[in-house]
């Protein structure tokens, strides 16, 4: 292909680099999305965060902005940086609102919120941010919307280059003049110039030496990683480009990943899950049933966020913990008394239904990867567990269940269930890595910083690929803030980058309620209002 000159390259067509392409030609005249694959238009998710969307409002939905912010500041440990934080919350309805209004409307199809995030506990502090995607007919999750929004983005007049994968940014004087591409089809090499060049390629989850490198330890305990295509390439071109990135990892991760017994965590990592070869997907992973570890001992307080799971598995003997329930627990009325939140949610907005679980489990038993025996004893020697610990943990599971109070660990009484009975079920499980979130180090304009903490003039990153934002375990009770996060930040990147850098006073989206001081020398006006 021959490339013209371009005002804006986006790299990268998914959540973040759709959304700035979105606003990037809203100012300028030439963009250009390339993206390493055939299509993005899978990758754009169903639940997406926000504070204040059409939606929210619709739904009564409130949120405490300053509650939320001081939460997720005090969940990483202060390890981000807060402007980012506050720049997000002041903007995340406006790619809420654009997707509902110019990509879902149009088809009859629209987003929905609810008030949904009933936890009391400190480990547990939920708020209702998310939005879901939902079709004409009030069901979700099959429909596809992303293909809807790279069709409006061409409509808009976004050029796109697919099977194009960034090799090396063009720096001249130290400032970014473009992009070195190679055809993933013909292997051939070309060049791009482009005045700015946004990058928004996702994590590095399925390039397995750099996660040995920035994320050991995730290395060990996710057995699988579901992001096939982060292979890092954009993070290293703004590397060699001058950037610097997070010092430490964050990353986003299901206690879902069913393994064989037996499993050797530590050389067990599957990238490749493209269906019908994706195994390992056992969605009652995510609900807080009984817990032990390789030993057959409780060891942890089940209720809390999926990643934490993990955590705690990785400070007991072979980084994996296994899971014990009965037939009683797969029944709707006892998986609705778990009310979990997010996508392991029983029925809209989650995913499943309590017979789609049960049917589930029932493949994952044909797998070898669900257990099921009559008795504990059976169940024990087919997990490999030691009979005897395995019954000492259940008895005094049962003890603290039936008087609705964990005296060991401190889970909530309502998640607290008595394995009384068989049929009796059991499985290894793992980490699935959904994302890294460790990245890019950005200012609030979203341009690449280097060593100095300046920006690289005509480089900007925004999603998975940039960082600040996250540290450590992904706060799932607010959910949607990954894909919220890359959209936010990429429709921001692609509106300033138009702007040369400046944050313009104007722009397309929803009418602007008051101003905040966002940086020293930058006024950021807020579409959300504090709540
Ligand atoms: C199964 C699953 C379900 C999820 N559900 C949700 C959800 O409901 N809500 C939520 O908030 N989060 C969810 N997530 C996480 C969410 O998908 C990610 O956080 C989000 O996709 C990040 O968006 P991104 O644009 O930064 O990166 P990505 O979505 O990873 O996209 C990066 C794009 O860049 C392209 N690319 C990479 N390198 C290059 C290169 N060198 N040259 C050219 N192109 C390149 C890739 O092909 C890709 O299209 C889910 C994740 C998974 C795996």
């Amino acid at each position: 292909m021959k490339y013209n000159n371009y005002d804006i390259v986006i790299v990268g067509a998914s959540n973040a680099g759709g959304m700035a392409a979105a606003t990037a030609i809203q100012n300028s005249e030439k963009v250009l999305v390339i993206d390493k694959m055939k299509s993005a238009g899978y990758l754009y998710r169903d639940t997406i965060a926000s504070l204040g969307s059409k939606a929210q409002k619709r739904a009564g939905v409130k949120i405490n902005k300053t509650k939320l912010l001081n939460f997720l500041s005090a969940f990483a440990q202060d390890n981000v940086d807060q402007r980012l934080l506050r720049i997000w919350a002041d903007h995340s309805a406006e790619p809420v609102d654009w997707i509902e209004d110019n990509i879902l409307k149009p088809r009859g199809a629209y987003m929905s919120a609810t008030n949904d995030a009933p936890y009391k506990t400190l480990i547990n502090t939920a708020f209702p941010t998310g939005n879901e995607v939902t079709n004409k007919d009030g069901s979700y999750w099959e429909m596809e919307y992303g293909n809807w929004l790279l069709e409006k983005l061409q409509n808009l007049g976004v050029e796109f280059s697919w099977q194009t994968k960034l090799e090396h940014l063009i720096v001249k004087y130290g400032r970014v003049k473009g992009l070195i591409v190679r055809n993933e089809v013909s292997k051939e090499t070309d060049v791009i110039y482009a005045k700015n060049v946004i990058i928004c390629t996702g994590g590095y989850g399925a390039n397995e030496a750099l996660m040995q490198k920035w994320n050991p330890l995730g290395l060990k305990t996710n057995m699988y990683s579901d992001s096939q295509r982060d292979d890092g390439s954009g993070i290293i071109a703004a590397i060699e480009a001058g950037a610097v990135k997070d010092e430490q990892p964050a990353s986003i991760v299901f206690n879902r990943g069913a393994v064989p017994v037996g499993t050797n965590a530590i050389d067990f990592y599957k990238i490749n899950l493209t269906p019908p070869n994706d195994p390992g997907y056992l969605w009652l992973g995510s609900y807080p049933f009984l817990k032990v570890n390789l030993n057959g001992e409780r060891f942890f307080n089940e209720s809390a966020p999926y990643q934490f799971d993990m955590n705690s598995a990785s400070k007991q003997p072979g980084y994996l913990e296994v899971t014990i329930w009965n037939e009683k627990m797969m029944s709707e009325a006892v998986l609705k008394q778990f009310h979990t939140l997010g996508c392991s949610r029983l029925s809209f907005p989650g995913i499943f239904t309590a017979e789609e679980a049960q049917e589930e489990v029932n493949r994952r038993i044909k797998d070898g990867l669900v257990q099921k025996a009559d008795t504990i004893e059976e169940l024990a020697n087919k997990l490999q567990l030691p009979v005897g610990n395995l019954k000492r943990s259940i008895t005094r599971y049962n003890k603290l269940a039936n008087k609705k109070q964990d005296d060991d660990f401190g889970k909530e009484d309502y998640r607290l269930y008595p394995i009384e009975s068989g049929p009796y079920y059991g499985a290894w499980l793992g980490g699935r890595l959904l994302a890294t979130l460790d990245g890019l180090r950005v200012n609030t304009k979203m341009q690449v910083l280097n060593n100095l903490g300046n920006a690289i003039p005509g480089l900007y990153a925004a999603g998975n690929c940039s960082g600040g934002f996250f540290w450590g375990s992904y706060p799932d009770r607010v959910p949607g803030l990954t894909a919220s996060h890359a959209m936010t930040f990429g429709m921001l990147a692609g509106r300033i980058a138009a702007n040369d850098g400046k944050l313009p006073n104007s722009s397309h989206v929803p009418p602007k309620v008051h101003t905040v001081k966002v940086a020293d020398d930058v006024e950021a006006s807020t579409g959300a209002s504090e709540q």
